[in-house]
């Protein structure tokens, strides 16, 4: 049974930012292109225990696709495979919002149904030099349904 509480948080959760709830980019397990599919790797990836893997090719912020931790299922570590031949390149996959989004945003770009992950990317002006995108976390389902079951 609902308790009043309990439908507010179900309510406000929408009002919420992604700022509040993302996972910091600090915080979230990225792979470079350049890096091979041996032993090494595999395990890391095995012990991260995330089954979606964002990859960059020049730096954090120059995020090039997904890795899919299930597409490595017949993986041999011995042929050292280059990361990028598994790389779902994005197109398809993956969206990109904003830190001041709510999570009611989010949500709606989540049901068009892409992906249940999503960059968050942000304009960094702070230095001398012309303003460039940062990616400044990642932002899942998982998330958002934390907010709204927590939220009480
Ligand atoms: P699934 O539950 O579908 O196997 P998962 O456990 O890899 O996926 P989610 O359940 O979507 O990931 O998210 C759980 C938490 O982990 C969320 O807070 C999310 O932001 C975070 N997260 C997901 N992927 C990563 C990643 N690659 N690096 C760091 N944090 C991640
Ligand atoms: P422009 O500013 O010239 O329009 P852009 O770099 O901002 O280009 P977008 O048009 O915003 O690129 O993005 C196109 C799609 O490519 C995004 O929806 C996203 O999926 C992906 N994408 C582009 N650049 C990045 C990046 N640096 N990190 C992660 N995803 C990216």
């Amino acid at each position: 049974v609902e308790t009043g509480r309990e439908v507010a948080g179900a309510m406000n959760y929408k009002e919420h930012t992604v700022r509040e709830v993302m996972t910091p980019v600090k915080d979230c397990f990225m792979l470079s292109v350049s890096e091979k599919l041996n032993f090494k790797t595999l395990s890391v990836i095995f012990k991260s225990g995330f089954s979606r893997i964002p990859v960059f090719a020049k730096d954090r912020n120059d995020v090039i696709g997904l890795l899919f931790t299930k597409d490595l299922i017949f993986i041999d570590p011995d042929d050292e495979t280059p990361l990028k031949n598994f790389v779902q390149i994005f197109g398809r996959a993956v969206t990109v919002v904003w830190p001041d989004f709510t999570l009611g945003d989010v949500l709606n770009v989540f049901k068009q149904g892409k992906s249940h992950l999503s960059l968050v990317r942000d304009v960094n002006d702070a230095g001398e030099g012309d303003p460039f995108y940062e990616v400044v976390g990642i932002i899942t389902l998982e998330d958002i349904i934390e907010e709204i079951l927590g939220d009480e």
